[in-house]
């Protein structure tokens, strides 16, 4: 019998770390990566911030304790987000050159590998919904523009007037950007897209994204946030990606799916696999950060800037909140 024990515990010890303590569920946010530096941001914005990323993993972990799905959390999660506006993603989006809020969002079931995004959206108060509605009731993956807002009506989605995006930080932000003839980045020296990832408790996973792109961009331009393996992607034989950052960069280095790509055929650790790409990104020129989780349970994070807007909690785990790199 103490033998059968022996065995028994010896065959434990040698199962990898992450099937021994793997949580039931997950959940991993972001609300953008860039120069967070201590000091930098106002006692309130910081506490501001740190409430809405707090809300935001209440709103997804509420649903994944009481079994809901990974898809539901991370829409849910990324809302939560969209409405604050201290992110760049829906209410508090940046503007473009031509003074407009132009949206764009994307969602991944892991399970099925379906996907939806929408990109240079104007009147849906919820991409992220709107990209679920794609994905789910429509045979396409991706729309965008005129188009995509009609989509947005027809099928009843939530609607709003343009202004309801806009806010006079951000307006700010592209007339500093005019007058100083300054890149988008220098304008704010930080990226606010949003994002969720989600393990639920079937062992499936999920990705969201959401963003107002790049202040003072122009000529309809995308980033990667509404395309599927740069910007989002998720795979139940490997994880589930956010990303944030100069979207260009991460269309090219085709981050999200790198990454998946990484833990399924080499076996890597999610960790590890988001730090190659994120320095391989970096190598091309961009700066910025993911969040990740997988059907393992793991959760990461990976930035190569100063700081990232994220949080995490699984079930029975502690929640974290952090903004700096130095912080858990
Ligand atoms: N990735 C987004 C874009 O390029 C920007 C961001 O992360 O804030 O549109």
């Amino acid at each position: 019998m103490t033998r059968l024990f022996l065995i028994a515990g010896a065959l434990l010890m040698s199962l990898p770390a992450t099937a021994q303590d793997k949580p039931e569920w997950t959940l991993v946010i972001h609300g953008g990566a860039g120069v967070m530096e201590r000091g930098k941001m106002t006692p309130e914005r910081e506490a501001a911030v740190r409430k809405a990323l707090d809300a935001s993993l209440e709103a997804g972990s509420k649903l994944l304790a009481t079994g809901g799905s990974a898809l539901d959390a991370v829409e849910a999660a990324v809302k939560v987000l969209e409405d604050d506006p201290n992110f760049n993603a829906g209410r508090g989006a940046v503007f473009t050159y031509e003074g407009t809020n132009e949206l764009d969002a994307s969602i991944m079931d892991g399970s099925t590998r379906k996907a939806g995004a929408v990109a240079g959206v104007t009147r849906s108060k919820n991409p992220i919904s709107l990209a679920r509605r794609v994905m789910e009731d429509s045979p396409h993956v991706m729309l965008a523009g005129k188009g995509a807002d009609q989509f947005s009506a027809e099928k009843g989605l939530e609607q709003v007037d343009p202004s309801y995006f806009a806010t006079e930080e951000r307006r700010r932000q592209l007339e500093t950007l005019k007058a100083q003839k300054t890149s988008w980045f220098d304008v704010d020296r930080k990226f606010g897209t949003v994002g969720a990832v989600a393990m639920d408790a079937r062992g499936h996973v999920a990705a969201a994204t959401s963003t107002g792109g790049m202040t003072g961009k122009r000529w309809g331009r995308i980033g990667d946030s509404p395309v599927i393996g740069a910007g989002t992607y998720a795979d139940d034989r490997a994880c589930a990606v956010s990303a944030t950052g100069a979207g260009e960069y991460f269309i090219r280095e085709g981050v999200a799916h790198e990454i998946c790509a990484r833990v399924r055929f080499k076996g890597e650790r999610l960790k590890a696999a988001a730090d190659v790409v994120m320095a391989e990104t970096k190598a091309l020129g961009g700066t910025g950060g993911v969040i990740l989780t997988g059907p393992t349970g793991e959760m990461a994070w990976s930035f190569n800037t100063p700081g990232m807007y994220r949080g995490k909690v699984s079930a029975g785990g502690k929640k974290t909140v952090a903004i700096y790199g130095d912080e858990d």
